[in-house]
């Protein structure tokens, strides 16, 4: 008898990559930046990650990476809405925690530099 896995048992699961989820990456990664830049997280002496050539400090980073592992594994793939309006927020509570402190500074600062993404804001519902 085969002890090859069944394609069910493997639960091949291929990353989103469509444009939806392209553009929410890009949108948390410049709050996520603009955050740490804003609270000078690197000049206080937190140590320091690379995220696409800009410097921002390791806890940034790492929530980052979390939230961009979030959309690459999210069920509703490009037809989900928006994370803040999302019935299953597959975030842990620490993190969702952190999301919004970010989204809660970073949101409103949006306005003039990044109008379209604020538009599309893709944490709508979830800063309050
Ligand atoms: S919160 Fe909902 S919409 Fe956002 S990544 Fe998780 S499952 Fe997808
Ligand atoms: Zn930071």
């Amino acid at each position: 008898m085969s002890t090859e896995p069944t394609t069910n048992q493997r639960q091949v699961r291929t990353l989103n990559v469509g444009p939806r989820i392209s553009r929410e990456k890009t949108t948390v990664r410049i709050m996520i930046v603009k955050y740490c830049k804003g609270h000078e997280h690197l000049g206080a002496g937190r140590s320091k990650a690379e995220v696409e050539g800009q410097a921002i400090c390791r806890e940034c980073g790492e929530l980052l990476t979390y939230a961009w592992k979030r959309l690459e594994h999210c069920r509703f793939g490009e037809n989900k809405t928006t994370c803040g309006r999302c019935p299953v927020h597959c975030y842990k509570a620490d993190q969702r925690s952190e999301i919004k402190t970010v989204m809660r500074y970073a949101g409103p600062r949006m306005i003039w530099s990044h109008p379209l993404i604020t538009l599309r804001h893709m944490f709508d519902g979830m800063t309050s």
